[in-house]
């Protein structure tokens, strides 16, 4: 497989009043040209943060410490990192592209959807002029399946149910024809049946358009239905990666271990791993060695002196625990 993104030691800390969050450390991992690759974990693991840290996305107190994420693109690799504000700017939105969990914060509401969707290739000079934009955002609604998209293009958000808005925003993220999608939990605002739509209409859009998705996400019934491969994030590090065989059928960390065990039904939402006893760790002042040893039915002494390395221990499987 072709790497199109390689991520090493991404590390993300935010600077606050009550100390230094420490909220990503030395994530690393690939991602493959036409994979879904998911990372999940609980609230507050860090996905999110990884997600938009790969281009630069953190806010001030937060600040992107060290790392690199070199991204292949058709005119040779680029350590996303390197660049400025004016051409990771012009990467945002064209070559990779955002969807976040509520699409009506994603919309203004004071445009009508086809003018949105026209003003994300227009910026980007993907279309001639806006006229040409107004045609394009038309074919867009019918690709996304917004029923009646004639009268819909003039729609304003709030003229829309929350799927149809999530339709909306998947679409204005594909106006560019991006390389890689990232879609931070893009269901969950939605309800059951209507996240089933959208996840269809994921999988469609990304077989006609060829794009690579970063999938972000607490529901593993989501990632079971999407995923090639998967990144189990825990407390600002990687716990495990494989293929998405791989961790249901073998998952090694104790950590993911308990994370499948607590969903006896993979459609139900985890907030919280009843499974494992304990909290997740203060990341101003993270549990040393192994972040997990607090919860961890296994902890040795060495879990809680030594940081485990994500090592690969079968072909493309790769856990950072002392058990192997
Ligand atoms: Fe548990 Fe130790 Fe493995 Fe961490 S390194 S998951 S504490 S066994
Ligand atoms: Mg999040």
């Amino acid at each position: 497989p072709e790497p199109i993104l390689e991520v090493r030691d991404l590390t993300v800390h935010f600077y606050t009043y009550a100390g230094v969050v420490k909220a990503i450390e030395s994530v690393s991992f690939d991602v493959y040209k036409g994979e879904t690759f998911a990372l999940v974990g609980e609230t507050g693991c860090g996905k999110s943060v990884t997600s938009r840290a790969l281009t630069q996305l953190i806010e001030s107190p937060g600040r992107i410490v060290k790392g690199s994420v070199i991204y292949h693109s058709d005119n040779g690799p680029i350590d996303l990192l390197k660049l400025n504000e004016e051409e990771i700017r012009e990467i945002r939105g064209k070559d990779i592209a955002y969807i976040f969990q509520d699409p009506h914060a994603s919309l203004d509401p004071l445009y009508n959807v086809g003018y949105q969707i026209a003003e994300a290739m227009v910026v980007h000079n993907t279309v001639k002029d806006w006229k040409d934009g107004f045609k394009k955002a038309l074919d867009i609604l019918k690709r996304v399946l917004i029923p009646d998209p004639e009268s819909r293009i003039k729609n304003y958000p709030h003229e829309m149910s929350g799927g149809m808005k999530q339709r909306v925003v998947i679409g204005t993220g594909l106006t560019n024809n991006p390389k890689i999608l990232i879609a931070d939990e893009p269901t969950t605002a939605l309800d059951v049946t209507v996240q089933a739509q959208i996840l269809e209409l994921m999988n469609k859009l990304k077989r006609e358009y060829n794009t690579t998705v970063i999938l972000i996400t607490h529901n593993m019934g989501v990632v079971a239905e999407m995923a090639d491969r998967i990144a189990v994030m825990y407390a600002g590090k990687i716990a495990e990666i494989g293929t998405a065989k791989q961790i249901f059928k073998n998952p090694l960390h104790p950590y993911t271990q308990g994370l499948l065990r607590a969903v006896p039904n993979p459609m139900t939402k985890i907030e919280r791993l009843e499974a494992i006893p304990g909290t997740v760790p203060n990341l101003i002042k993270p549990p040393g060695g192994c972040r997990f040893h607090p919860r961890c039915p296994f902890a040795k002494e060495i879990c809680k002196q030594k940081v485990p390395e994500l090592k690969e221990v079968e072909d493309g499987h790769f856990v950072a625990c002392h058990l192997y």
